[in-house]
């Protein structure tokens, strides 16, 4: 049996902070689902294919293979054989990866290929549904939050670490209450408390304080 820890929440929680952190202190591999969702959503952008038109999602999803691989900067997502990963952190990319993610056999597909390497490799999960559905029995399951707002003054920071100052507080603010609404209400595996997890409220927390909260809950593995 592998060892496996599922991080949920909204965006802007700290997940994939907290994620990278736990994974590095134990030894084991971060697996960003998000990623996976946003490489997919960036594939049919490319291909236009509009991440809600389901209709010609669902033939797109018949031909695309994607892989995940690691290497010295972290996760790539491969998707039929291009590398996105430099494509698929912006901004527009982070709604068409909710929307396509409404989609049921979108999600049953990506759920697959996780459950795949979970079974296989001792990781870290970050995304909206691993305790709650494609995970219930990981080892630990968390659910990570955070206000509103406070996820928006993070998200801003994070954009603009990369150089991106396009978007006001007011926008991002906007698009993550519209992103968490979406996400929590789709009909299939939307974003909730996983049954047994710990939610943890990182509003007022530091990096460190989140990081040892969720060591404790892993010492026992
Ligand atoms: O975590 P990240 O912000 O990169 O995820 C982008 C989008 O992908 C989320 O807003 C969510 O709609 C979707 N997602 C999901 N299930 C996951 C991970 C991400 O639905 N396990």
């Amino acid at each position: 049996m592998t060892l496996n820890i599922a991080i949920d929440g909204p965006s802007g929680a700290g997940k994939s902070t907290i994620a990278k952190l736990i994974a590095k202190n134990m030894g084991i591999t971060y697996l960003d689902t998000g990623a996976m969702y946003r490489g997919l959503a960036y594939f049919a952008l490319k291909n236009g294919v509009e991440p809600n038109d389901e209709a010609k999602v669902l033939p797109l999803l018949d031909t695309v293979s994607m892989d995940i691989e690691y290497n010295e900067n972290g996760q790539k997502v491969i998707v039929n054989g291009e590398d996105v990963t430099p494509f698929i952190r912006e901004h527009h990319i982070s709604m068409a990866a909710s929307t396509i993610s409404k989609i049921h056999a979108v999600r049953l597909k990506l759920a697959d290929l996780q459950r795949q390497i979970a079974k296989k490799t001792d990781c870290v999960l970050d995304g909206r549904d691993i305790g709650s559905f494609v995970l219930p029995n990981a080892n630990v399951k968390i659910y990570m939050d955070a206000s509103a707002e406070v996820r928006a003054i993070r998200r801003k920071g994070d954009l603009e670490g990369k150089g991106d100052f396009s978007h006001t507080y007011e926008e991002i603010l906007e698009d993550i209450k519209a992103r968490d609404y979406q996400d929590m209400n789709r009909d299939f595996a939307p974003l909730k408390v996983a049954d047994g997890a710990t939610v943890i409220d990182t509003s007022y927390m530091t990096i460190d304080e989140v990081a040892s909260a969720v060591i404790n809950l892993c010492k026992d593995l």
